[in-house]
């Protein structure tokens, strides 16, 4: 075992878990044994709940000016050790290393937001009456929860720790069992950035431990970040037990392409799109329409798909049955007819032989009724389905339940207009093959991609993060106002 045996995080200590199932942390990139987590007791649980607890009055009562020095620190400390962040993320995920770079890019990114929070909180306040004042302020939940997948082990939690602890509130987070290391490096990284003992806690487990959180009586809301299925389990569990709940999903993203889309540029967007972090992303494109005769554009993404090379510029998929499922996604389609153009199956890469990789693969007569087309395949693979106009394209798309991002790739303005007025989705592509929004713009889906209001990331966060109070205020009592009172 190559680290130590991952420990929770609770009041500013590493502590052992006391469950006595253990899970193997596994690297993608070679099958080395890396460590191995503790499953979490509920009595685990209960502790760390009870350090944000204890902590929460202090840190939510300091001004927020003073919380987001913590991330002004952070985000230095974060860019020190970026070279050491970028190779545990490859090391736990598989990605490859300027992937990982990328992801740290971003949770840089998340957290020169945070600091800009202060400007973002003001209240408001107006005389209402003569010599009556309302104001409002936007304060802390309590004790908060953040349940993380395992495609993005630093920046998914960063989209909801920078933000929510410096809106004030305290955190319980729940890496992904599959990659619970960088969690562990973040809070250290936060601990010497100067944040209290106790604001932040990691507890590791699986199920079970996501269940608990659920039920947790002193956790007020939950952050949920993973698959569809578990997203509504998540949702369901905490909005029943009346907490605050905001669970993003999977996705199936479509990419529309019209014949007069600029071939070089689309192929090379759509190739980054359905092979970028394997295939791992819940932005990743995996299905593509060809509206009309786009035969030119399909034969360069091929070309750009061939140019990809596992192990090089292709990560790993996370694990064996990972690799297993998404080629039995391109076989199905294979013997129902679909042609595979670039075939990634059979992937050994040499010199890491324990790996699990798929090389890129490109399929095309992809029809709706295939399992490809309809179920999020988190491979380097794109489906491609013939349409003959704008509004079959439309329809393909908007039947998909999912909702996260889509994109149209043309060089007309009316027909982009078209799409994104049309496209049942969160984030629309115009030309862009991951339409992922930058700060101080939100980060969201619809449909089976998010259950709860509000978005993760940027502006639309505050509202998850905080809750409002609403003060009537009187100090004239001589000047006759009667009003309300
Ligand atoms: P997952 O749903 O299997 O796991 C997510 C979290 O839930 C993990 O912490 C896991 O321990 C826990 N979990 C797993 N099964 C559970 C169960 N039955 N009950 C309670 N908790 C459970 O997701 P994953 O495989 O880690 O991540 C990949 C998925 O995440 C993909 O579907 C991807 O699209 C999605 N994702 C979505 C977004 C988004 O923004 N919408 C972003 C990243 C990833």
């Amino acid at each position: 075992m190559k680290y130590n045996k991952i420990k929770n995080y609770v009041a500013g200590q590493f502590v052992d878990a006391t469950s006595t199932k253990t899970i193997p942390v596994i690297s993608p990139v070679n099958g080395q044994l890396l460590s191995e987590i503790t499953c979490s007791t509920h009595a685990d649980l209960d502790a760390a709940v009870a350090a944000a607890k204890a902590a929460f009055p202090a840190w939510s009562k300091t001004p927020i000016k003073e919380r987001v020095q913590v991330f002004f620190k952070y985000k230095t400390l974060l860019e020190k050790h970026l070279q050491e962040l970028s190779e545990l993320c490859s090391e736990e995920n598989g990605k490859i290393y300027s992937e990982s770079v990328a992801e740290i890019e971003k949770c840089i990114e998340l957290t020169e937001f945070a600091t800009s929070l202060p400007q973002l909180v003001t209240g408001e306040v107006l005389e209402v009456s003569r010599g009556v004042e309302c104001r409002t302020e936007k304060v802390a939940l309590g004790v908060v929860a953040s349940i993380v997948p395992f495609n993005f082990p630093s920046m998914v939690p960063n989209w909801t720790i920078p933000n929510a602890i410096a809106l004030g509130n305290c955190m319980i987070m729940k890496p992904s069992e599959k990659v619970p290391l960088s969690c562990g490096r973040i809070a250290q990284l936060l601990k010497e950035a100067g944040l209290p003992d106790g604001v932040f806690n990691v507890v590791h487990g699986d199920t079970d431990i996501v269940e608990a959180i659920c039920d947790h009586p002193d956790i007020e809301a939950v952050s949920f970040v993973g698959s569809t299925k578990v997203a509504k389990i998540v949702y369901q569990r905490a909005t029943k037990n009346l907490k605050r709940c905001l669970a993003l999903g999977g996705a199936k993203n479509h990419l529309m392409v019209l014949p007069d889309a600029i071939p070089a540029m689309t192929a090379q967007n759509v190739a980054a799109s359905m092979s970028g972090c394997a295939g791992q992303r819940c932005m990743a494109a995996s299905a593509m329409v060809a509206v009309g005769n786009v035969d030119h554009i399909i034969e360069k993404i091929c070309e750009e798909a061939k140019k990809i090379v596992p192990g090089k510029n292709l990560g790993a998929v996370i694990n064996k049955a990972a690799q297993q499922r998404i080629e039995q996604f391109i076989t199905e389609a294979e013997q129902q007819g679909a042609k595979v153009l670039v075939d990634g199956r059979n992937t050994i890469v040499a010199g890491k032989e324990g790996g699990t990789y798929v090389g890129p693969t490109v399929i095309d007569f992809v029809t709706p009724n295939m399992n490809i087309a309809k179920e999020e395949v988190f491979g380097p693979v794109i489906g491609i389905t013939r349409a003959n106009t704008l509004d079959e394209a439309l329809a393909i798309e908007n039947a998909n339940p999912y909702g996260n991002a889509a994109s149209v790739f043309t060089q007309n303005g009316g027909a982009a207009r078209y799409i994104i007025d049309r496209a049942s989705a969160g984030m629309i592509g115009v030309n862009v093959g991951v339409p992922v929004p930058r700060e101080p713009f939100s980060f969201g889906g619809w449909n089976e991609s998010k259950f709860g209001v509000g978005d993760i990331t940027g502006k639309s966060s505050i509202e998850f993060w905080t809750k409002l109070k609403k003060s009537t205020i009187k100090w004239n009592a001589e000047a006759g106002v009667n009003w309300m009172s």
